[in-house]
């Protein structure tokens, strides 16, 4: 078992955090005159629940993850970044994570000034947790794993993530945005077998709401109570919350873009496999394909100059020549592969 009281810092602990009204009254009243809201235009007049309350009562039921286990933020950017701040002294404690990944992990880490120090992943893609021993030291306070890794496509052996979550003495964060493509469970089921695995989420990719701005944490209920007790009051808003609620209640929905996004994703394969500039796709657990071009900021520019935007990833470690693609309809598929043919 990990100390987590060891891992955060001192002046979080000692923290006392802000209260809103809405912390101190929660519930059904006829009259409210406690925070200071103006009386019209209900229902966007009044603060929203700062603990998202019936959202995770609702998330709760469908991840199967205890109410307690679980922390909502402004996208799982929020988190990203709340995580450092609770566990990492700036300037003394330091980060390990892989390379390429999302870059978010490390522009946050830097933000906070906390070093980041990154172990190339195999030419493959393959994580090697044997490698990310080998950079951390007592000052190493967090572990960023994301999988399927952004944005190489692949899940990691479930093996290798859990030698870095028992070989650590302290938080692993997975990132599993990707989850719902990968046709795996992911670690959710474990998360009562690690105190210091931190799982994140989102609504932005599988269930269709990169705008509303819905991330997940779910992590053990101590590691919970540190990011209530330094995110802002309401960082989920009003429409976000009952935006969710209903989509919540139409699951089929996410799992029928799911089906679909996956088959297409197939397809999409295929085709590009008898595009000429296309020298290699590499195999993807996600909702977007890594593809290897010759000229890949040619193709790039040739695609803009066709409206049709995809990410140049030729720049980021491993990935010389690479191009990133999001899954779209069948239509948009079949318009940036007969683009490609004509280039
Ligand atoms: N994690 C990964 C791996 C991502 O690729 C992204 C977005 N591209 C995010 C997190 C951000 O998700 P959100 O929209 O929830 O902030």
């Amino acid at each position: 078992m990990i100390n987590l009281d060891k891992l955060i810092r001192e002046n979080i602990k000692k923290l006392k955090p802000y209260s809103s009204a809405r912390d101190e009254y929660y519930g059904e009243a006829s009259v409210y005159l406690d925070a200071n809201e103006n009386p019209f235009n209900s229902p966007y007049n009044r603060y929203p629940d700062p603990l998202q309350r019936e959202l995770k009562e609702k998330i709760s039921q469908v991840k199967s993850v205890h109410y307690d286990n679980i922390f909502l933020g402004n996208g799982s950017d929020e988190p990203i970044d709340l995580i450092i701040r609770a566990f990492c002294e700036p300037g003394f404690d330091n980060i390990v994570s892989i390379d390429p990944t999302y870059a978010m992990y490390q522009v946050a880490a830097e933000i906070n000034n906390v070093e980041f120090r990154k172990v190339l992943l195999s030419e493959d893609f393959l994580l090697d947790a044997g490698k990310l021993f080998t950079v951390s030291d007592q000052n190493t306070k967090l572990v960023f794993l994301c999988s399927p890794n952004n944005p190489t496509g692949n899940y990691f052996d479930e093996s290798e993530v859990i030698k870095i979550i028992e070989g650590f003495n302290c938080i692993v964060v997975l990132d599993e945005a990707y989850i719902d493509f990968s046709g795996n469970n992911g670690f959710l089921k474990q998360l009562e077998n690690y105190s210091n695995l931190v799982i994140l989420q989102t609504f932005s990719k599988a269930w269709g709401l990169a705008s509303i701005r819905l991330g997940m944490a779910f992590a053990s209920r101590q590691i919970i109570s540190v990011l209530n007790k330094i995110k802002y009051p309401y960082n989920v808003n009003y429409l976000t919350q009952q935006y969710a609620l209903e989509a919540l209640d139409k699951i089929e929905n996410k799992e029928d873009w799911v089906r679909y996004i996956i088959s297409n994703k197939l397809l999409l394969m295929e085709e590009l496999e008898s595009v000429k500039t296309v020298k290699r796709i590499y195999p993807s657990d996600a909702n977007f394909l890594l593809i290897k071009v010759d000229e890949p900021k040619m193709v790039y520019e040739y695609l803009v100059e066709n409206k049709i935007i995809i990410r140049n990833r030729s720049n980021v470690s491993l990935c010389a020549g690479c191009l990133r693609i999001t899954v779209g309809t069948q239509d948009e598929n079949d318009i940036l592969v007969k683009a490609l043919k004509k280039y």
